[in-house]
């Protein structure tokens, strides 16, 4: 990203941070991913049970081999060679971890925290369980608003991540969601995080980045 860019999405995400302060979420802004990742490590301690959302963020930014070479304790869902039935045992686990941490399909301005899932484990990990949840994302998942958010989700984050999947679902052939009802569909879930009840127990992490997806 070029200078302007990036000083049009720093304006931006801070904006944004400044409107999570009222619904009780926190947020931070960072240059980069590795100052995010350093960030996010330094406020974990080594021995807390630390579980993991679907995220191609958290795996770009090397967040995900961090907790893999420094947490003892972490519940790893995206471990090799792990079969489909270990993987929803660490994810229904992860609902009782002290921290967890993962990414979003979208934000609005306005503070509004929009997401697909296919099981649900990432989404009802957000909402409730975890004592403290760390969100990160690039300033590409910034939208006006709710209406764009939600667009976001399924026409961006759904079809990328049928494709990434392999699904033989309706998008991966026109990159757009139809909407299907099919049962192969990866989207049955759809959240909208507004505020939450406790100050602190949630961190919005916004790097001036493209990020994930
Ligand atoms: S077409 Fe189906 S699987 Fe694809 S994004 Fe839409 S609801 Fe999800």
């Amino acid at each position: 990203m070029n200078e302007i860019k990036k000083r049009y999405y720093e304006i931006l995400a801070k904006r944004l941070i400044s409107n999570l302060k009222p619904h009780n979420i926190e947020g931070y802004y960072f240059e980069n991913g590795n100052e995010a990742r350093e960030f996010i490590i330094s406020q974990i301690p080594r021995q807390s049970v630390v579980g993991i959302g679907g995220s191609t963020t958290v795996k770009e930014i090397g967040l995900l081999d961090a907790l893999r070479q420094g947490y003892p304790n972490f519940y790893d869902q995206y471990e090799e060679g792990i079969s489909l039935e270990e993987s929803l045992k660490l994810r229904k686990a992860s609902l009782m971890a002290d921290y967890y941490v993962t990414g979003t399909n979208a934000i609005t301005v306005d503070g509004a925290i929009v997401n697909i899932d296919g099981y649900g484990n990432r989404v009802a990990a957000m909402i409730f369980g975890p004592k403290k949840v760390f969100i990160v994302m690039g300033v590409n998942k910034i939208c006006f608003t709710l209406q764009q958010a939600l667009e976001r989700a399924k026409n961006v984050a759904a079809v990328i991540n049928n494709l990434r999947l392999k699904t033989s679902n309706p998008c991966v052939k026109i990159a757009e969601c139809t909407d299907c009802d099919d049962v192969e569909s990866i989207c049955n879930v759809t959240t909208i995080i507004n505020r939450q009840p406790s100050k602190g127990r949630m961190k919005v992490v916004l790097i001036n980045e493209y990020l994930g997806f």
